[in-house]
């Protein structure tokens, strides 16, 4: 590693002065689990290391407008144990749950393993389905950036040099519906993705047709892919099995993946349309694990209420009888 210096500011301010001095010669760091390791490779070779971990108020899950909050210094571990995420949007605990291993979750933020943008990541396809946006602030003011246009190719976002994310706002699922998330690995458990798929459904109040559909996939391209022309297939269409199949059709057309050690562009391409339905089909298994397990207070009551008239008359017959 080239020597490098370090700096802890205590506010955005302070950040901000820095990244203006420095330039391209800082570069922020978070959890480091990224940054050090790229440091090591010589891969990058900052002069001045900001880091990002002084800031007070960055790491809260909090819950607004019915969706969550979570500040950009959460680490991945604390979004996986949240309970007010596994409640509100268990898809997202379950989604940080398989990110690497408890050592890199207890480390990693939410914040750097978004601006990391390495397109085999977990979080990525699980927040674009969600329609989640990031906020980021520079000297010049903040903004708010759909994820589905914060990537544009390896290791790559619309991030300026001097702009940073605070934080990342996941919106409320509407009624009727549910997600998944399904990662292949078929090396290790603790291994990247060799494809993932995420879908969050919606059905309609019969729960028999697709009201919307999201689906975005990681590991097969040089971003997260959103599957548009599968989703645009399912939308308005009864719930089939027949659906699912030419849904995962389209889904194969969208991704463009690599071949590497984790297998051949055309083997991902394939686990992409099978994961994608696998996804689709554990959605909406939640769906009706919902319905089903769904308190109806109203029909005990009266059950209750049938039993005690029951138990009533017998006793009144009894009473008769003596
Ligand atoms: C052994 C190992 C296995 C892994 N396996 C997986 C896996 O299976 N799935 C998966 O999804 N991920 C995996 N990861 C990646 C992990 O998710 C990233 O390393 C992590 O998310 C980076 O977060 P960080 O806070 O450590 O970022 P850092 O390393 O601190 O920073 C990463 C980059 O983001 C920039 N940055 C940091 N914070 C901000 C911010 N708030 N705003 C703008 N830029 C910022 C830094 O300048 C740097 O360029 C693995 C990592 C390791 C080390």
């Amino acid at each position: 590693m080239v020597p490098f210096e370090y700096q802890t500011p205590k506010s955005l301010k302070e950040v901000h002065q820095s990244l203006k001095s420095h330039g391209t010669d800082a570069k922020l760091i978070a959890g480091g689990t990224a940054l050090v390791i790229m440091m090591r490779q010589r891969l990058v070779r900052p002069t001045c290391l900001i880091s990002l971990r002084s800031l007070p108020r960055m790491n809260g899950i909090t819950q607004k407008d019915s969706g969550i909050q979570i500040g950009a210094l959460a680490t991945h571990q604390e979004v996986e144990t949240s309970s007010l995420v596994r409640r509100r949007i268990p898809l997202l605990a379950e989604t940080y749950h398989h990110v690497a291993t408890v050592r890199v979750r207890n480390m990693a933020t939410v914040g750097g393993g978004l601006a990391h943008a390495d397109p085999n990541q977990d979080p990525p396809p699980s927040l674009i389905a969600l329609g989640a946006s990031v906020k980021v602030t520079s000297a010049e003011g903040t903004r708010t950036i759909p994820l589905e246009s914060f990537f544009t190719d390896y290791y790559e976002t619309v991030l300026k040099p001097d702009e940073f994310i605070t934080e990342i706002f996941v919106p409320a699922l509407p009624v009727g519906s549910s997600g998944a998330f399904l990662k292949f690995l078929p090396r290790t458990a603790d291994d990247y993705a060799t494809v993932s798929a995420a879908c969050v459904i919606t059905l309609d109040k019969n729960k028999k047709i697709f009201k919307d559909v999201r689906i975005a996939l990681g590991s097969v391209g040089t971003t997260a892919i959103r599957a548009k022309e599968a989703e645009d297939l399912l939308r308005g269409q009864p719930v089939k099995p027949e659906a699912l199949r030419e849904a995962a059709e389209k889904v194969k057309l969208a991704v463009d993946p690599i071949s590497d050690f984790r297998g051949s562009a055309s083997y991902k391409t394939e686990m992409a349309g099978v994961f994608a339905r696998r996804a689709l089909e554990k959605a909406l298994q939640n769906i009706r694990k919902k319905t089903v397990s769904k308190p109806r207070p109203t029909k005990k009551r009266s059950v209750l209420k049938k039993t005690r008239t029951v138990a009533k008359k017998k006793s009144t017959q009894a009473k008769r009888k003596r």
